[in-house]
C-alpha cells in the first residue's frame, strides 16, 4: 500500500516541547494556545496531550465548545473574546473565560443576568493596534469589570506583542515598558508573552505565557535564529507514485512552467495544494526522499507535485518523500512559499491522514 498525504504526529515531541517552555518560563503559569485545529494538528489531540497545561487558548468559541464536547475540562480562553451578546449564557454554561478588548463585550457582560461570574482577561492595546481597549480606557474597564457580580474575581490584565520575533526590537521593549507602566500598581495576574515573548523576551513572561508554535516544535524566531531543543511535532509525508525519464528541452507540469536543460529523471510525489502544500512553493523547495533533498520542479497540482530525482537515481515507486518535518524544517520551507509557517501548518486540509508516530 502506497502512503498517500500522512501528517505523523509526535506527541511525545509535543510533551518534551511543553516541559522547555516550563524551563524557559518557570514562574509562569501556561496558557496552551490551540486555535486553528490545534496549528493543524487536531485540536482535542493536542489537548489531551497536554495534561499538564493550565489553560487552553482558542479563537473561537466553537473551537471551546468542540474542546468541551471532547471531555476536556480544564479552563479555557476565547482569545478573541465572544463576537454576539448572546454567547454570554453559552460561556457561562460551559465555563469558558472570555478576553474584553471593547466596549460591546463590556456592556454585555454587565449587563447579563448570569447565575455564575465569567472569568475575564481585560486586553489592553499596549501598541500592536489590533485588539485591546487604550491605554486611557483601562481605569474605566478595569472599574466596571471589579464591580459587576457577573464578573469572577479578579480579572487577569493582557496584552500581545507584535514585533517579539525580532530580537532587541524596540517596539517590543516599549510594549513591555508601557504595559508595566499601567498595571504596575495592579497586583492581579498578567500575561504578555506568545512564542516569541517565551523564547526572547524573558521580562514578558508575568504569571501567564501563552505559547503556540513553540509547543508544535517551530520557532517563530527568523531561520537562522537557532531554537536549541524544540522538536517538530507534525511530519508530512506522501510517496513516489510515478518516476519519469525526460529529455533536456521538455516541459513538466501545468502552464509548462518548467523546461529541463538536461535529460533527467522525474518524480511525481502525491500531495498538492489539495492537501495543504502550498501552491507557491517556489522551484527548488526542497523535498526529503531517500535520505537526499531534491528540488521541487514545475507548478504545484491540486494532488501532485513534481520534483527532479536526477540521473544517478536509485528511487522507485512507493518511496516515502518527506515534505517537512524532522529532517525538513517546515519553517524553511515556508520561506520557498513566501509565508510563514504557521500558514503552512494550519493549511493541511481534511484529506490528509493523520497518524501518531
Ligand atoms: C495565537 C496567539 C498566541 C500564540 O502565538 P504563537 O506565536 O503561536 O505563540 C498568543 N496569544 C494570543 C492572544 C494569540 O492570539
Amino acid at each position: 500500500m502506497l502512503r498517500t498525504a500522512t501528517a505523523i504526529i509526535d506527541l511525545e515531541a509535543l510533551s518534551s516541547n511543553y516541559r522547555l517552555v516550563q524551563t524557559m518560563s518557570p514562574n509562569s503559569k501556561i496558557l496552551a494556545v490551540l486555535k486553528a485545529n490545534g496549528y493543524g494538528h487536531g485540536l482535542a489531540r493536542i489537548a489531551n496531550a497536554l495534561p499538564a497545561a493550565d489553560a487552553f487558548g482558542v479563537a473561537r468559541i466553537d473551537e471551546a465548545l468542540a474542546l468541551r464536547a471532547a471531555g476536556i475540562v480544564k479552563p479555557i480562553v476565547l482569545l478573541e473574546g465572544f463576537f454576539a451578546e448572546t454567547d454570554i449564557d453559552i460561556l457561562a454554561v460551559n465555563n469558558l473565560q472570555t478576553i474584553v478588548h471593547n466596549t460591546q463585550q463590556l456592556d454585555a457582560i454587565i449587563n447579563a443576568n448570569l447565575e455564575k461570574p465569567l472569568k475575564v482577561w481585560l486586553k489592553i492595546d499596549t501598541g500592536m493596534h489590533r485588539l485591546g481597549i487604550n491605554p486611557e480606557q483601562l481605569a474605566h474597564f478595569y472599574r466596571a469589570l471589579s464591580a459587576s457580580k457577573n464578573v469572577q474575581q479578579p480579572i487577569v490584565l493582557m496584552s500581545h506583542l507584535g514585533c517579539a520575533d525580532e530580537k532587541g526590537n524596540l517596539a517590543t521593549s516599549k510594549q513591555i515598558a508601557l504595559f508595566n507602566k499601567l498595571t504596575d500598581d495592579l497586583s492581579i495576574e498578567k500575561s504578555l508573552a506568545n512564542s516569541a515573548g517565551v523564547l526572547a523576551w524573558p521580562e514578558s513572561h508575568y504569571q501567564w505565557v501563552r505559547p503556540g508554535l513553540l509547543l508544535y516544535g517551530v520557532s517563530p524566531l527568523p531561520t537562522g535564529v537557532a531554537v536549541d531543543g524544540i522538536l517538530p511535532v507534525m511530519t508530512l509525508q506522501s510517496s513516489l507514485i510515478a518516476i519519469r525519464e525526460i529529455n533536456a528541452g521538455e516541459a513538466v507540469g501545468y502552464g509548462g512552467a518548467w523546461v529541463s536543460d538536461k535529460k533527467t529523471t522525474i518524480g511525481v510525489v502525491a500531495i498538492g495544494y489539495g492537501d495543504g502544500y502550498p501552491r507557491h512553493a517556489s522551484n527548488g523547495t526542497p523535498i526529503l526522499i531517500n535520505g537526499r533533498r531534491v528540488p521541487l520542479i514545475g507548478r504545484v497540482s491540486m494532488d501532485m507535485i513534481t520534483v527532479d530525482l536526477g540521473n544517478d537515481k536509485t528511487d522507485d515507486v512507493g518511496d516515502i518523500a518527506t515534505l517537512w518535518g524532522k529532517e525538513l524544517p517546515v519553517e524553511e520551507i515556508a520561506e520557498f512559499a513566501t509565508t510563514i509557517p504557521y500558514e503552512l501548518l494550519c493549511n493541511i486540509t481534511r484529506r490528509v491522514h493523520i497518524q501518531l508516530a
